[in-house]
This record gives structure tokens, sequence and C-alpha cells, in this order.
């Protein structure tokens, strides 16, 4: 059963349409909030993770710093071994300097500061060459100060000393002290170049992606190693060089490229792609859906629209399967023949509405068209069902093809209209117009009954007066043999021309063949001819009947046509009688019609008189049943003539006949060929 889709008022699509598409706006906005969300994460983390690089790096580094400043300390002291000369002393600083390439000068001084011996670094010229080493002398003190104070190594805040080519080392003093027994004996004073420091103790692949520097706690720069910048984005990390003496910040500072990437890695792009994607997918899945929606909508409507075509037809439809089960049955063809809808879906043959002693022959006719696969005619065929009470009832059966989608045929579908109520009235009809026409004839017989009596005294009287003929004749000797002859002669053909009266009259009434046939035009006048004759002879009539050679025959109902043209040429002679005509005259002629359709011919016939013509309020009304203008008419006469004529399917007119009289002319089919 299908459900009626009902459509939605203007009101609810309205906010139905709203609601998609405000959802659609939802998604598209919750998807574009993912994608900058997983962006903005990808480049937080990106960002981190290099935050964190430099922070690990910058601790490394000052870790390494921290351990090689301690190990120079402890490499420095190693001096002490050498105090016994200043030339041994030097041979052996100039040694340790060459593993040390920032130290710039390495000074053995006295407790007082004074100077016994120093080695410079074989790396560059000498530092202290151009300004002396007098300028540096507080920096000097200042570490030796504070490392007698701590009786450890101290250093001295960095200080710049400019050179030869232009340009200047950032330089920082560390002072050893050495002391024996609880007295200080002199110092060691080791100066440090801070560039060196950091291009020694920073491995190289550090500096390669990356610029490190000393700076002051107010962020002066003091010394830096590693690349110039690359980028624009700077991540920087800073670490606290707390030196005894001096404090320096550890600066290390990473250049990333242009900031901020829109699409920082794969991942990111991964995820956009498919979100695309899923938008895509979802997007082409609610259009289709929306398509199944409105396809489903239209299928809804169109089967409810068939159902209540089918329920409310009165034609039964039936479709049966190839194998001749029953797939289908409408209300009406359940009605029709008395059994529910479950008593006759699947079932094979032979099927209950079939009567039992037909079930052969249906079956067979069955086998040949499943066989065959042939059409029945599409007028239908006829045949009998039997309803569930064991009633049979005609049946018009029309049959086609079933065929599916694919073009293969699955079965048939019938149509099937009772007929039996259009049967009956047939029937009805039928006999009615046979007995309208049986009462015709007899009343028209009934009007010559007084026509043959005066007929039939004509050949009596002629037979009775040749028969005293004859027995005077018999009663003289003599009498020649060839006039009794003769006499006997004229009373048989007197008695037959009686006996031919009496039997066309016979014939007339009795003959009851309705079949159509083919009809010599001629033939139809002649058998009328001795009637007309009858009634003519009664009222002066001359009759002439006029029916050209070659003429086709009629395809007609003879008994009937003959009763037409005898109503007409009755009607014809008593109007000429009542109007007292001069020298009355019947005219009865056939031609062929000027009407004419493809592959059809039609003969007229006219029956002509010179009467007084029909009056106009008598026009009217002249084919209406028992209309008459004669006190013992009947009326009936001219209308059936026009039933007759029009079953044949021809036209029945009159006309004024000139210069007086009516013509009636009415027209009958052919035989398609024409006879030889
Ligand atoms: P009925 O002959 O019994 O009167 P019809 O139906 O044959 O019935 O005719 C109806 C009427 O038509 C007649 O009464 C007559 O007045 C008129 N009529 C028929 N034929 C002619 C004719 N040829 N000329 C004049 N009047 C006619």
């Amino acid at each position: 059963m299908s459900t009626l889709a009902l459509p939605l008022p203007p009101g609810l699509r309205r906010i139905s349409t709203w609601r998609r598409w405000s959802l659609w706006v939802l998604l598209g906005a919750l998807v574009l909030a993912l994608l900058v969300t997983v962006v903005w994460l990808a480049a937080r983390y990106e960002k981190s993770v290099a935050q964190a690089n430099v922070e690990r790096d910058a601790a490394d580094a000052l870790s390494d710093i921290r351990s090689a400043l301690n190990r120079n300390v402890q490499e420095l002291q190693s001096l002490q071994a050498a105090r016994g000369s200043a030339d041994r002393w030097r041979s052996e600083a100039e040694q340790l300097m060459r593993a040390h390439r920032e130290w710039v000068r390495v000074e053995w001084r006295g407790p007082t500061l004074e100077l016994l011996a120093e080695a410079d670094t074989p790396f560059r010229s000498p530092v202290f060459s151009r300004f002396g080493r007098s300028q540096s002398l507080p920096e000097v003190q200042q570490a030796c100060i504070a490392a007698q104070r701590i009786s450890g190594p101290a250093y001295a805040r960095s200080h710049f000393v400019p050179q030869a080519d232009g340009l200047g080392l950032e330089l920082m003093e560390l002072c050893l002290p050495h002391i024996e027994a609880g007295r200080l004996t002199g110092f060691f004073v080791a100066t440090y170049t801070l560039t060196d420091l950091l291009a020694t103790q920073i491995g190289p692949q550090m500096g390669r992606s990356q610029e490190i520097s000393f700076t002051e706690a107010d962020g002066t720069r003091l010394a830096m190693h590693g690349v110039a910048r690359r980028g624009t984005r700077v991540f920087s990390a800073q670490q606290l060089l707390d030196l005894p003496g001096n404090t320096m910040v550890l600066r290390m500072d990473s250049w990333r490229r242009s900031e901020p990437d829109l699409f920082p890695n794969v991942m990111t792009a991964l995820v956009t792609v498919m979100s695309i994607a899923l938008v895509t997918v979802l997007f082409l899945l609610g259009h289709d859906t929306r398509r199944r929606l409105r396809v489903e909508e239209d299928l809804a409507d169109a089967l409810a629209f068939r159902k209540a075509m089918e329920d409310s037809l009165v034609t039964g439809l039936r479709a049966r399967d190839l194998q001749g089960r029953t797939t289908y049955v409408n209300p009406a063809f359940c009605q029709m023949v008395g059994f529910g809808p479950e008593e006759l879906l699947g079932h094979g043959s032979p099927a209950p509405y079939w009567p039992p002693e037909l079930a052969d022959e249906y079956r067979k006719r069955q086998d040949v068209r499943l066989a065959t696969g042939n059409a029945p005619p599409r007028e239908g065929f006829e045949s009998v069902f039997m309803r569930k009470d064991g009633n049979r009832f005609p049946v018009l059966i029309i049959e086609a093809p079933l065929i599916n989608a694919q073009g293969l045929q699955t079965g048939w579908m019938s149509a099937v209209l009772d007929i039996s109520e259009q049967r009956r009235v047939e029937e009805l009809s039928r006999a009615s117009q046979e007995r309208l026409q049986a009462t015709a004839r007899l009343a028209t017989v009934g009007e010559m009954a007084s026509l043959l009596s005066h007929e039939l005294n004509q050949p009596l009287a002629a037979i009775a007066s040749y028969a005293n003929g004859s027995m005077n004749l018999l009663q003289q000797t003599g009498a020649p043999a060839s006039e009794l002859q003769v006499a006997m002669r004229r009373i048989a053909e007197q008695a037959d021309r009686a006996g031919r009266v009496i039997k066309s009259v016979h014939d007339f009434v009795r003959r009851r063949d309705q079949a159509r046939e083919p009809v010599a035009p001629g033939a139809l006048l002649e058998a009328v001819l001795p009637l007309v004759n009858l009634q003519a002879r009664k009222l002066g009539v001359r009759v002439d009947s006029r029916v050209p050679e070659g003429l086709p025959r009629v395809f007609c109902d003879r008994t009937m046509v003959e009763q037409v043209l005898l109503n007409l040429a009755r009607n014809a002679m008593q109007a000429m009688d009542e109007a007292r005509v001069h020298r009355p005259t019947l005219l009865l002629q056939v031609r062929t019609a000027s009407r004419s359709e493809a592959g059809k011919r039609w003969l007229e016939f006219a029956v002509v008189d010179c009467g007084p013509g029909i009056p106009e309020d008598v026009k009217q009304q002249l084919f209406t049943p028992f209309f008459t203008t004669k006190a013992e008419g009947m009326g009936l006469g001219l209308s059936l003539c026009r039933t007759v004529v029009e079953q044949h399917g021809g036209q029945l007119v009159f006309e004024p006949n000139t210069p007086r009289g009516t013509i009636f002319r009415f027209t009958l089919p052919a035989e398609a060929e024409p006879t030889p």
C-alpha cells in the first residue's frame, strides 16, 4: 500500500528550506573552525618545538662553556709546576696555548700583580701590541682581587680592546691565585676572547643554524658566533652564565623562514584535504538524498494516483505472469467475479472464475498464447466467466503484453468488461424491434385483406365463367376438344394467378429471415411490385419502375427493405388517392448514390409520387411514431422505415417533387465489388 504524500504548506516548506541551509552553514562553519584550529595548533606546536629546541641548545651550550671554563682553570693550574723558571713557564704556557684558541694571553704575575712571565697566542698577532697591556690592567686587578678574596679562580668584566685592523676584541680576564701554605704567592692570568670562546666551545652543528652570543644583562652584545640572520621568525633563548666575578647572558637566536606557514606540515594539509573531501561527500550525499526524496514523493504521488484510478474503474483489471498465475486484480474485477483478491492472487490455471465445462478450452487458449507470445486482437475477444455463486456471465477481454522497465515481457494485462447487461439490452431491443416489425407487417396485411378479396374476385370470376363455359361445352356433343383445352388452360392460369396473389401476401408475412445478404436491387422491387400493384389497381395508379442495368447488389436485410419500399409506395398511392390526382403515377427507381466513402458505394432508392406534397406542420412530425393524418392510419410506417434504413447505415430523406408531389429517397450500402 502506498501512502499519499501530502505536499508541505508554503510556510513549513520555507522553514525546512531555512533549516536545511542553516545546517549547511553550520557544517561549513564547523569544518572551517576545525581547519583553523588544526592550522593554529600545528603552528603553535611547531613554534613550541622550535622554542624548546633553542632552549635545549642554549642550555647545552651553556653547560659546554661552563665545563670548558672549568677544564681551562685546571689546565691553567697545571702551569704551577713550571714556576721554577720564567722561561720554562713561558714555554709550557705557549704549548698550552696551542690547545686553547680562546686564550689570547697567559700571564704569570706576582702577588702584587707584577708581570713575571707571559705568553701570547700563536694564532693571532699579539693583542696588546698596539695599545699596551696597561689599558686592561683594571680588569686584571678586579679579577685578581676577587680571586684572592675567594681563594679561587675569578673573572673580570669583559672589556673591549681595539685592534690594528680597525676591529676589536671583547676580552675577559681570568685570574687564578696560587696560595701556598695559606700565603698568596702569585697569580696566573688568562685572557679570553669571548668570540673564540664561543667558536671553540659551540659545536659546528649548532653554529650552522643559529646565532650564539654573549650579552650583558641590558642586552648589549659582547660577542657573537654563528650564522647571520636567515628568515623572519626568530626563536630566542637566554641562559645566565654566572661566573665568579662576572655574569653574562648567553643568548641563542634561531631563525626560521617566513611566518606563519599556511600548511605548516603534511598533517595539516592532509586534514584539510580530508575535510574538503568530507564536505564534498556530505554535499553530494545531501544532494542525492534530496533528489531521492523528490523522486520518492513523485513515485508515491504516481502510485496514489494509479491506485485511485484503478479503484474508481468499473473495468476489471487482471495481470498474469508468464506462467499464467494471477499477479494483480483490481477491486472491480473482484466484484465482478465475486472472489476476494486473496483467492485470486498467485492462482494458476484453472482460475476459480473459469466455468468448469470450459476450463479445458481456456487452458488450451492460454497455453497457445504463452507458447506463441501472440497478443490477442486489440478490440478484445468475448468469453464466459463464472461468479463465485456459479452464475455464468459473458465478458469482453482486452489483453496486452505486460512489459517491464527493461523492455522484457513479464506477463499479460487484461481489461475485463462484464457485458451481460449490454447483452440483455441488445436482446430486449431486438425482441421489441421484431415485435414492432411483425405488428407493422400484420397491419399492412390487414389493409391488404380487402385488396386481396378484390384482387381475387377477378381470377375467381374468370375461373367460374371458364368453368361454366366448359360445362356448357361438355354438355354439347361434338364440342371440339381444343376449345375445352383452352378453357381448362385459362382456368389453370387464373387459379395460378390467384395462388400467386395469395402467396405473395403469405411470403411477405411469413418471411422472418433477418440475415443481411447481397440482393440485386431489381429483385427487391420485383418482390414488392405484386403487392404494390394490388393497391395500385384498386386506386387506379400507374406504377413505373426504373432499374438501370449493371447496378451493384445491395447488402441488406431483404425483408426489411421490402417493407420499407412497400410502406413508401403505399403512402405515396394513398396521398395521390386522397388528393384525387388526375392520372396518378407512382415511380420506383434505383440509381448509384452520389454519396461515397472510401471503399464503400451506395445505392439510392427513390419513391416518387405526384400527390399533394407534405404540409409544413406535418413535416416536423413526419417520423414521430404514431403520428398520422389518416383516420385508420397507425403512424408507424415512416418511423419504422427510418429505423431500418439507419440500421443499414443509410439515410432516409424526403423532398418536394416538381411540379407536385413528394420524393422519398433512401440509401443502402452496395456490395464492395460491382457485379458484372
Ligand atoms: P400512416 O401511413 O399510418 O399514417 P406513416 O408514418 O406512414 O403513417 O405516415 C405518416 C404521415 O405522413 C401520413 O399520415 C401522411 O400524412 C404523411 N405522408 C406520408 N407519406 C406521404 C406522401 N408521400 N405524401 C404526403 N403525405 C405523406
